[in-house]
């Protein structure tokens, strides 16, 4: 296995490769701005190769059974914890997380892989009543056929284990195209699944340029799914295509969680689960919470409790003990954390803490608090994604939910109330994928996991991940 970040490749037809041409790019560390390794690029050859295995590896892991299948996804979860030491490290070299947060992805990773593995085996058919007792009806569940996946950088590992595992599962084959800024650590899930026994082209990993990739992948008649989590923007572009190509498609997108705190909240609990949340991967989280809406009797004394928080939080490499918040994860998230304070401060938001980039090293920007942030403001409009805490006043639950469904976005959402009456109202009337109320966000596998309008749709959680590699076959027969 790669213990040191040096160079990452290809994954094509069960062998580790670099790419016809050779050529590679650098992968850089955020906490340093060093290059730290390099990540094979793939061009088309590479994926007319890759397409042709997933191709032939459909055809045998959908004649493999669901409990075999579950058995080598057991020995891919064991595999991963096992090595999870190592794989945390490579992660935080190439994403900039705490090491205590890389680690924790890997084991949910695992996680994740076994509760897929025996959800493979609960994939029943049923058997419908027929109207003429000589017939036998019947639906068949089967795999849709190779899936092509679009990973991010956020959580290099947790964004591919579910569409890996959902794939595995149910007896599709795979290819991934994975972050090729983060590539080292998501190529160990692969390995994992390697080692374990998947068989040669049913899983296949790929880096180069995503628009070139995801157009080749796409419009090929062998590809039957799309599976991408990115922004909004790309996300529509590529279900453009996918629908011009009659592909089935999950997108999971951007969101801009609304943080309801009702004034009958309690405070404490509603500020350690939201600022850790708010800060955790830098804030670079699609389920984060970043929009406050504080119930004006309780703003100042939520305010001072959460700039008290943020204070305390240890800024630094992700590899140096005691570090709770790492770099962002690439110069285009420092940019754009500048410019949404700036523009928030422009239009009359006060800046309770941070506001700026710490050092002239690597991509850190310190945890950022904005209080009366008007509505117009950028921070309140496009997803942050990054350590910047936006607050606002409400003087009516009204008010709350109609700014949380004023944004096209409708992905997580989080509210702090001990009335059953606001958290009845909350559950119903926003428009959102999850809602978590009076706890931090825990996106466990048993649980759907997507959002709702600009959010995307389709699921990557509960059983409803598994229906969306699984086409319905009607079946019927008559006895003579
Ligand atoms: P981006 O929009 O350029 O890219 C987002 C992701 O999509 C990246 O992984 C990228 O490699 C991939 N991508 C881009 N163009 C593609 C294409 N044509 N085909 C296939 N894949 C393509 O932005 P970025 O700077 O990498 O990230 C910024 C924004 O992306 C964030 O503000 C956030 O909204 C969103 N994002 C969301 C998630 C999530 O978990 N939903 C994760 C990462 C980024």
């Amino acid at each position: 296995m790669q213990t040191s970040l040096t160079h990452t490749q290809l994954l094509i037809d069960g062998r580790w490769t670099d790419s016809a041409s050779g050529r590679r790019i650098d992968v850089v560390n955020p906490a340093t701005g060093a290059v730290v390794g390099t990540v094979a690029y793939a061009g088309e050859h590479d994926l007319s190769q890759l397409v042709e295995a997933a191709t032939r590896g459909f055809r045998v892991w959908r004649h493999t059974t669901a409990f075999e299948r579950a058995v080598v996804m057991r020995k891919a979860s064991a595999i991963l914890r096992e090595r999870a030491d190592v794989i945390a490290r490579l992660m935080t070299l190439e994403q900039g997380k705490p090491l205590a947060e890389a680690r924790t992805e890997v084991i949910n990773a695992a996680d994740t892989i076994e509760w897929f593995a025996d959800e493979g085996r609960r994939t029943y058919g049923r058997v419908v009543a027929p109207r003429n007792l000589s017939v036998q009806q019947s639906v068949l569940k089967e795999p849709v056929g190779p899936v092509a996946a679009f990973t991010p950088w956020n959580f290099p590992i947790n964004q591919a284990v579910r569409k890996i595992s959902a794939a595995l599962a149910t007896g599709c084959s795979i290819i991934v195209k994975a972050p090729e800024e983060t590539p080292a650590s998501p190529s160990e899930l692969l390995r994992a699944f390697m080692d374990a026994g998947v068989p040669a082209g049913v899983i296949g990993l790929v880096y180069g340029e995503p628009a070139e990739i995801s157009s080749y992948l796409i419009r090929h008649p062998a590809i039957r799914k799309v599976t991408f989590t990115g922004s909004t923007p790309v996300g529509k572009q590529l279900a453009a295509l996918a629908g011009q190509h009659m592909k089935r498609v999950t997108m999971e997108l951007g969101g801009h969680a609304p943080v309801i705190v009702c004034e009958d909240a309690d405070i404490a609990n509603a500020i350690r689960s939201t600022a850790a949340a708010k800060f955790r991967n830098a804030g670079q989280v699609c389920i984060a919470p970043t929009r406050f809406l504080v119930h004006s009797s309780i703003q100042g004394e939520f305010t001072r409790a959460f700039v008290e928080h943020a204070m305390g939080i240890s800024v630094g490499d992700g590899l140096t003990a005691g570090t709770q918040m790492g770099p962002l994860a690439n110069g285009r998230r420092l940019s754009a954390m500048t410019q949404v304070t700036k523009d928030a401060l422009a239009r009359g938001a006060k800046l309770e803490l941070g506001g700026s980039r710490i050092g002239a090293e690597g991509n850190f920007y310190a945890p950022t608090v904005l209080s009366n942030v008007p509505l117009d403001a950028e921070v309140f409009n496009n997803e942050p994604f990054g350590p910047v805490a936006a607050i606002r006043g409400f003087d009516t639950l009204d008010e709350a939910i109609a700014e949380s469904n004023r944004l096209p976005y409708g992905l997580a959402s989080f509210a702090y109330t001990r009335s059953i009456l606001n958290a009845h109202r909350l559950s119903n009337e926003l428009e959102v994928g999850m809602l978590w109320i009076n706890q931090p966000a825990l996106a466990v596998p048993e649980m759907p996991f997507g959002g709702v309008k600009d959010s995307g749709y389709g699921s990557e959680g509960g059983p409803e991940a598994m229906e969306a590699y699984l086409v319905s076959k009607s079946v019927s027969i008559m006895s003579l």
